[in-house]
């Protein structure tokens, strides 16, 4: 069935004269790799096209891959086919034009809510990033398009980061089969670990801290408020702040970890994320959503976020005594 989408999708492509590539708002390395990398592949394969790539805002630590294309005029976005990658739903698309598009596609990897959109939709929530998508879509038309190193890198960057560097569930034989595909271009795989990799001594510091500060609930959810102040003392940027819930990942029965960001306007950005478990519903219920192990949502007092804290145990709780051989 989807090789019958992704071919839909390949002649709305060689019909559009003018191409706009969208993702998701606050950018991760699969929202800019899927969105950059289809944009490479493309380019390369048809030069004549005017393909762009144009989102309402971007990522400092991703910025090695590259700018974003500004935005064009309105009138071109009425010509435009619209590509939003690695969005679920149409409330996270970071394209404030995105309506003026007479025709949209949706590529993504989420799983699928009501806030649906796009003319023609291929979603697949079992692969670990769109950007495997995204390699897998030039595999099924290898005489159509051209992979080029430049967007093997991008596409690779975003299946690397997704995955949590290939070790997440989602990570299939497919997901490596295609990541060889992308390898064998011949990529600078140190820079690229390097790039993603090293930090800042400071960023030590803060991790060291939130170890300090970190705390449980009865049932084992790992979580940390960062609030204002904190965030002030370690100066910490929008994506520092967000790190933190990668400290929380390895606790042993902690198998829900959750970290609550202040967003300085009124509301809490809730990262979650879990092994054995599935956080996705618990999200939803809370202006989110994602994938069964790492979702985010949003709440709009610390009373709120408590409430959240409150399902997650209960969550955790009911799992503990129904499962046995987590860890
Ligand atoms: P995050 O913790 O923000 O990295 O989110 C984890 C996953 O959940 C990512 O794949 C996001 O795209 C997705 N996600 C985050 N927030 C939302 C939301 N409000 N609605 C739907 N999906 C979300």
């Amino acid at each position: 069935m989807n090789e019958a989408i992704k071919k839909e999708i390949l002649e709305a492509i060689k019909k559009a004269d003018k191409i706009v590539i969208s993702r998701h708002l606050r950018p991760d390395g699969d929202a800019i790799g899927s969105s950059r990398g289809l944009a490479a592949l493309l380019r390369a394969s048809f030069p004549e096209k005017d393909i762009r790539v144009c989102g309402d805002d971007s990522s400092d630590y991703l910025a090695f891959l590259g700018p974003d294309d500004p935005h064009p005029s309105e009138a071109h976005y009425r010509e435009s086919l619209l590509i939003v990658t690695d969005t679920g739903n149409e409330g996270r698309i970071s394209n404030q034009y995105f309506s003026l598009a007479p025709r949209v596609i949706k590529i993504d990897h989420h799983i699928p809510d009501q806030d649906h959109f796009g003319h023609l939709a291929w979603v697949e929530p079992e692969r670990s990033s769109c950007c495997e998508m995204i390699a897998d879509f030039y595999r099924s038309f290898p005489n159509d398009l051209k992979l080029t190193r430049e967007a093997a890198l991008l596409l690779y960057t975003g299946m690397v980061t997704d995955s949590g560097r290939f070790r997440f569930p989602s990570v299939s034989g497919d997901t490596l089969r295609l990541a060889g595909m992308l390898l064998d271009t011949g990529l600078d795989t140190e820079s690229l670990f390097a790039r993603l990799g090293l930090r800042e001594a400071d960023s030590f510091r803060y991790e060291a801290y939130v170890y300090e500060h970190m705390k449980f609930t009865p049932n084992g959810v790992a979580y940390l408020f960062v609030d204002g102040p904190m965030q002030q003392r370690f100066s910490l940027s929008r994506e520092d702040a967000s790190e933190t819930i990668s400290y929380l990942s390895e606790i042993k029965g902690s198998l829900i970890w959750l970290a609550f960001i202040d967003n300085g306007d009124g509301s809490i950005r809730v990262r979650l994320r879990s092994r054995f478990v599935t956080v996705q519903e618990l999200a939803t219920r809370y202006h989110g959503g994602g994938h069964d192990r790492a979702s985010g949502a949003t709440v709009y007092s610390w009373e709120e976020a408590e409430q959240l804290l409150a399902e997650a145990d209960e969550l955790l709780k009911n799992y503990k005594e129904n499962h046995e051989g987590w860890l």
